[in-house]
Order: C-alpha cells, then sequence, then structure tokens
C-alpha cells in the first residue's frame, strides 16, 4: 500500500497551505482532492474576452495579511476594487443614491443602526476569539438568535431591515439562523463591522489580477504530484499509529491525517472507529449557507459613466448585493451580484433561464435598461455543487459554541482539522483558510517530530 507521513484531505487554500508548510519541513504528504481542480471554495470564469472573474471567494482586505502574503509569495499582484462614484441602497420601491461611503438611510434610521452597530461591537470585544464559548455572557448570547436580538433591540424598522440584509450578506445566511454569539464572534474575528463591509481598506478592498484561485493553482503547482485530483476520500481508518485513508481510486496510509473540508463535509466521511460523540454532533449542526454568485458581461461598464461606482443593496429584492466585478485592464463591464440566504433557496429551484431573466430585472432596476442586454451571464449556485454544499461557509446556530465549541478544531488522535470555518481571526475568509492551513501543520509537524516540542 502506498504510504507518507501525511494526508491532507481537500486542495482548497487550507489544504495547500497545510501541504506546502509540511512539505517545507521535510514531510512526505500527499493531498486527496475531489474534484478535477484545485481552489475549493475560490474558481475563475473564463470570459470570451480573454478576460476571467470570479465565481467564489474574490476580495481581500489589508489586515488579511497571511492569504496576502501567499500571493505576493508567489507573485501574484492585487489591484483596488472600482470605488468610484455613487453607491445605492434600495428601500421601498426607490433606488437611493449617495456619494457617501455609508448607505443612504433615513436620519433617524442612520442613527440607529449607528447604536446598534455601537452595542455589537462593544459585545463582540468581550470574546476570546480562541474560546468564543468561554465569556461570561457565552451562553446568554449563545441561546438566542442575532435576529432575536435585533427585534428586541430596535423598533426602527429601516435600521432593522439594514441589520437583516447586513447578514446574508456576509455569511449567505438570515439572521434568524445564526446564534447571537456566532454573529458576535464573526465580526470580531474579521476585525469589526466596519471592515467587513468596508471597500477601501476593508475586506473588499482589491483583488488578485487574474482570480483569487491563482493562488491555490500556485501552490498546486510547487506541490506537483503531491496533489491528486478527482480523488474523492470516503473513509478514514485511524489508529493510535497512523491512519488508513480510502478514496475512490486507491488507498494510502499515513502517520496523520489533516481533514480540511468545511464540518458539514467532513462530517459525510467514514471514520472507523466512529468520531466521538461530542465531534459528530458538532458537524451535524454547521451548515453551509445559500449563495448563488452570479457575472454579468456588459459591453461596457456603463453605469461608470452615470456616475455610479456600481455597488447596491437592496431590501427588497432577490439580488439583494450588486458590485462592478470588472477584471482589470478590461474594455468591457461586469456586474458581480449575489442571490443570498433566502433569496437563494427560492431561485435554486427555478431553471437557469427564469433565474437569469430575475436578475436581470434587478439589474435593469438598478443600473437602467442598458443593464437587460449583457453579452454574457455566469452563475454559480455553490449549495448545488457537491463538494462544497453551500457557501460562503459553515455557520453556528443557537447552542452550538456553547456545547460543541472546542471540537471544532482540537485534534482527534492522529486527524487534525482545519479549513476557513477552524479560524479564530478572518474565520469565513480565504485569509482564515491560509491560517488555519499554517496551524495544522504546526501541529502535525509537532506530533510527528517531538523533538521539536
Ligand atoms: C461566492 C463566494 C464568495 C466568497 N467571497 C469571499 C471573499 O470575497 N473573500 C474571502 O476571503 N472569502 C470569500 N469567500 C469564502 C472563501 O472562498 C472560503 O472561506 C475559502 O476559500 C475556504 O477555503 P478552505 O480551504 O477552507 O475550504 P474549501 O475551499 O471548501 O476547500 C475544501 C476542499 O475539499 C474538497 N473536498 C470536499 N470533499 C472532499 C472529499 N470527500 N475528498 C477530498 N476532497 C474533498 C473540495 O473540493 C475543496 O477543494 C467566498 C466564498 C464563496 C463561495
Amino acid at each position: 500500500m502506498e504510504s507518507v507521513d501525511v494526508v491532507v484531505v481537500g486542495a482548497g487554500l487550507a489544504g495547500l497551505t497545510t501541504a506546502v508548510d509540511l512539505v517545507a519541513r521535510g514531510h512526505r504528504v500527499l493531498v486527496l482532492e475531489a474534484r478535477d481542480r484545485v481552489g475549493g471554495r475560490t474558481t475563475g470564469q473564463l470570459l470570451s474576452d480573454g478576460h476571467t472573474v470570479e465565481m467564489g471567494g474574490q476580495w481581500f482586505g489589508p489586515t488579511q495579511t497571511e492569504v496576502l502574503a501567499l500571493a505576493e509569495l508567489h507573485g501574484l499582484k492585487t489591484y483596488p476594487q472600482y470605488d468610484e462614484g455613487d453607491q445605492q441602497l434600495v428601500w421601498d420601491g426607490k433606488v437611493n443614491r449617495t456619494s457617501s461611503d455609508e448607505p443612504r438611510l433615513s436620519p433617524q434610521a442612520a442613527v440607529e443602526v449607528g447604536r446598534l452597530k455601537g452595542e455589537l461591537e462593544a459585545m463582540a470585544a468581550r470574546l476570546d476569539l480562541q474560546r468564543p464559548w468561554a465569556a461570561p455572557e457565552s451562553e446568554e448570547w449563545d441561546r438566542i438568535t442575532f435576529r432575536s436580538w435585533l427585534d428586541a433591540a430596535s423598533e426602527n424598522g429601516e435600521a432593522l431591515a439594514f441589520w437583516r440584509l447586513f447578514a446574508p450578506a456576509i455569511f449567505a445566511a438570515e439572521a434568524h439562523e445564526m446564534s447571537l454569539l456566532h454573529f458576535l464572534f464573526y465580526i470580531a474575528s474579521g476585525g469589526g463591522i466596519d471592515m467587513l463591509l468596508g471597500t477601501k481598506d476593508g475586506a473588499q478592498d482589491c483583488r488578485l489580477v487574474g482570480g483569487s484561485h491563482l493562488i491555490s493553482e500556485a501552490l498546486a503547482e510547487s506541490l506537483g504530484d503531491r496533489v491528486r485530483l478527482c480523488s474523492p476520500v470516503h473513509t478514514i481508518e485511524h489508529d493510535a499509529d497512523g491512519a488508513t485513508v480510502r478514496y475512490d481510486g486507491g488507498t494510502v496510509r499515513a502517520g496523520r491525517v489533516v481533514v480540511t473540508l468545511p464540518p458539514a463535509l467532513a462530517g459525510r466521511l467514514r471514520y472507523a472507529p466512529a468520531m466521538p460523540a461530542l465531534r459528530d454532533q458538532l458537524t451535524q449542526q454547521v451548515p453551509m449557507g445559500s449563495v448563488i454568485k452570479i457575472n454579468v458581461l456588459y459591453d461596457r461598464p456603463f453605469w461608470r459613466a452615470d456616475g455610479l461606482k456600481g455597488s447596491t443593496m437592496s431590501f427588497e429584492d432577490p439580488l439583494s448585493v450588486a458590485v462592478d466585478n470588472t477584471p482589470q485592464h478590461s474594455e468591457h463591464g461586469v456586474i458581480a451580484a449575489f442571490f443570498e440566504g433566502t433569496h437563494a433557496r427560492r431561485v435554486g429551484v427555478l431553471t437557469l433561464e427564469e433565474r437569469r431573466a430575475i436578475a436581470l430585472d434587478c439589474l435593469q432596476k438598478f443600473f437602467g435598461p442598458q443593464a437587460a442586454e449583457p453579452l454574457e451571464y455566469h452563475e454559480k449556485d455553490w449549495a448545488a455543487e457537491e463538494y462544497s454544499r453551500g457557501c460562503y461557509g459553515g455557520r453556528l446556530g443557537t447552542g452550538v459554541w456553547t456545547a460543541f465549541g472546542p471540537q471544532l478544531s482540537e485534534p482527534l488522535g492522529v486527524i487534525h482539522w482545519a479549513g476557513a470555518e477552524t479560524s479564530a481571526v478572518w474565520n469565513g475568509y480565504m485569509d482564515g483558510a491560509v491560517r488555519s492551513g499554517h496551524r495544522a501543520a504546526d501541529e502535525v509537524h509537532h506530533a510527528l517530530s517531538p523533538e521539536t516540542n
């Protein structure tokens, strides 16, 4: 039987980072990837004009230092997200423009949004990111959903609509689908609400020339034939000395295994012996968000000529967020937009033609009649992807952090866990995935080379 020191399950950013770190420390590594490509939740779509747009994760912010360092190491360049002109907020049937960075709300609602933001950030600051379940208030915050907290905290309908939109925009899940504690952990993990929402100097600051999936492709190239595609893992038989990993196409023995799948998918693997109850029950309770991302190619970025930056949020349309996603140096224009949470589930059952028609109706409402005539329409329903089953990531509902928090990343015997969902910092983001890979590689290296401890 083939034998290596470490098998890494999954060739997304977390798995590839783990593998590269371990190879650099002299370990024999095999990465098993189910898809016929690397990159996982990052992937590119080639347009007919020769440019590529991102169908998965795409933006980087200045505090996402680990993923940016990897990009730089491989000679990949960033460029700023287009951010000139007015942004728009759709509310009560009207498309409202504003030149400010803040969404255009009525003055009372703006004050109320600010008050709630202050309260949320003050609560979030009380959490230890390594142990969010351990704050004195954690149990209380884990007992209610973010939505229940909002409804009790304010009576301003417009401010509440803003926060209810914020949840799907960040999590691809509704405010009632996550605990307050999870919401607080997540905003703290990303460095605050302004950071999560922001363009310049925020989480949407810049993109990678050619697309974010190029980082994974560069890492995979450096690993060569240590990455095996089209190799879905189905069984991990483990004992005190190591593990036998069975996948479609073969079997391999290793001293350690690093599983980098989101918890919902990690729970679908067969472990022999079976996982302890707490670990399995955790994986039963970290569902993925629902998102269909679209990229629409136009002859030119006509909204720019109208003084619009493209960024549009809607409190009432199936497409709740739209942005200018034109690749650098393209003569054409691209709008990326998202069906998120409930909207994604509703339109996900329609035909592509029906969904396209709904999307173009929304874009016409946001940007005028020219939006009805695209050159190309591309979409990806991440919940329908067999090896993701949803995005942007896994979320924790009421009671999950406080009952099962440590089980997210604590190694079990020879099995270690990585992936964006396991990161204390930038949880759910590409940077979190990379950080989790570094952490898992450290764990495994110290386990395999005890003299380094
Ligand atoms: C539409 C969308 C927009 C996003 N926007 C952003 C953004 O702007 N900025 C940002 O930072 N993040 C964003 N994200 C999130 C980001 O893409 C992810 O957090 C990150 O890519 C996760 O990396 P990972 O390695 O942890 O997991 P994954 O990328 O999910 O990697 C897991 C890998 O395991 C493989 N796999 C699954 N099952 C098996 C199996 N049985 N055997 C072997 N292999 C298996 C999968 O194919 C995959 O390659 C977005 C995601 C999506 C989908």
